[in-house]
């Protein structure tokens, strides 16, 4: 299949990834320019370690590369049979894409937002045929971790939910169909890791490395810290600012005003090189 990709950034290049070793053809779109180069070389370079590492055989490399089209057109995705857009966690400039999109793509086309948070319903407002809208959610680095939740919408197709957890299952993911709750699954339990952690921290309970280090002894991988370093310290408040409004301002959502000084401040984690541990 042809995937289409929008949106370069963090997700998009795993997702990019992914799709490429699973043997796909890929189109990369973003509207800037910077970042399309940007994501070219670092798929590139990540498909370059995997050779190293001898996970990745220098054939299926070769033939990556050449089935990899990066794109600051719109246009480009003509082809896709699927498109996931991986662009920011934001409901209006999402539907302005999707909207967008609809007019180019093929009937048959599948549309998927990998939204951490925003409602598949709300999503496919925007569409003349929703039936084919449905949320891919892939975790960073998507190339790496197994899981993906495919959300049902209340309009999606059971056709279209069917062909995502093949693609999933082809990519060697483990698909979880999920129903269109605020934070599918996993964002939802996860808030309580993030916002808890950052109101000890607040409090003066304990210090950044503390609750990191404690949690790791506790077992995580990464403490949730290292982990909103990874994810976006940006794109992180905003899918708790997300989760916290479909939630009717739940108190126990509540966004941290750490958090908030964090991304005034510029300080997004890994990819700004400022973050809570970098
Ligand atoms: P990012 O900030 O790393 O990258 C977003 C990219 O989208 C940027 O390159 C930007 O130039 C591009 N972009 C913005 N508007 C665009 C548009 N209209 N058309 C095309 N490109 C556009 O963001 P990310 O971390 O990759 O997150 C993308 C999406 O994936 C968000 O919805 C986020 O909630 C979700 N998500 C993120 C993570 C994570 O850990 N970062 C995990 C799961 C899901």
């Amino acid at each position: 299949m042809t995937i289409g990709i929008c949106g370069a950034g963090t997700m998009g290049r795993g997702i990019a990834i992914a799709s490429l070793t699973a043997g796909h053809s890929v189109v990369l779109f973003d509207i800037s320019e910077a970042a399309v180069e940007a994501a070219r070389s670092s798929v590139m370079e990540q498909l370059g370690k995997a050779v190293e590492k001898g996970k990745l055989s220098p054939e299926a490399f070769d033939a990556s590369s050449k089935k990899l089209t990066t794109s600051a057109e719109l246009s480009s995705l003509r082809q896709a049979d699927i498109v996931i857009e991986a662009i920011a966690e934001r409901l209006d400039i999402k539907h302005t894409l999707f909207s967008e999109l609809e007019k180019i793509v093929a009937p048959s086309a599948i549309l998927a937002s990998n939204t951490s948070s925003i409602s598949i319903a709300s999503l496919a407002r925007v569409l003349s045929v929703p039936a084919r809208f449905v949320g891919l959610h892939f975790f960073n680095p998507a190339h790496i971790m197994k899981l993906v939740e495919v959300i049902k919408g209340p309009r999606t197709s059971d056709e279209v939910i069917q062909t995502c957890v093949e693609f999933a299952k082809g990519l060697g993911k483990t698909p979880v169909v999920a129903t269109d709750a605020p934070g599918f699954i996993v964002n939802r339990i996860a808030r309580n890791f993030y916002n808890e952690s950052q109101r000890i921290v607040m409090e003066g309970a304990a210090a950044i490395p503390q609750v990191d280090d404690l949690m790791k002894g506790l077992g995580f991988k990464m403490g949730p810290f290292e982990l909103m370093d990874l994810i976006g310290v940006d794109v992180n408040l905003d899918v708790t600012k997300s989760q916290w409004a479909q939630f009717f301002q739940e108190p126990r959502f509540t966004p941290s005003l750490l958090q908030q000084q964090y991304v005034d401040a510029g300080l997004h984690g890994k990819k700004s090189g400022g973050g809570f541990t970098v």
